[in-house]
């Protein structure tokens, strides 16, 4: 296989206990369409946390899916400002240098999200508790 960026052959590494195709050139990887999930996974978090939609703002790009040869899809990824390439035939995505590391940074960004969500809640919560056992009185 080779990379959609400047046709170096890219080389089989085991990242993060994945298995991703490496450009030694470049340093971009290009991950199965599953692994994506699995890069997402080893961040620690639920599925329902990382369920929702990842694609968005999508259009045609100019780098070719290394495994078809068809235009990739660039997209943002997850509304943030990251952009990937991504098979339209679900063949994988495009990562360029230093791009998995922000979809790591993201998912912990939006898991520190929920967790303030979480106790911003729990807080109302006993805020509203608080209230009621005044109201007893
Ligand atoms: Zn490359
Ligand atoms: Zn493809």
């Amino acid at each position: 296989m080779k990379c959609p960026r400047d046709q170096t052959e890219l080389k089989i590494e085991h990242h993060m206990g994945i298995e991703v195709d490496h450009c030694p050139d470049c340093n971009g990887r290009w991950l199965d369409h599953h692994q994506l999930d699995h890069l997402e996974a080893t961040v620690p978090s639920t599925e329902e946390e990382r369920r929702a939609t990842i694609m968005y703002g999508e259009r045609t790009g100019d780098l070719k899916c290394p495994t078809c040869d068809r235009k990739m899809t660039v997209f943002q990824y997850r509304a943030y400002h990251l952009e990937l390439d991504t098979c339209p035939d679900e063949h994988g995505y495009w990562l360029d240098a230093g791009e998995d590391g922000h979809v790591r940074d993201i998912i912990e960004e939006r898991v520190k999200g929920l967790a303030r969500a979480a106790d911003a809640e729990a807080g109302w919560g006993r805020f509203l508790g608080g209230l009621r056992g005044k109201k007893k009185r």
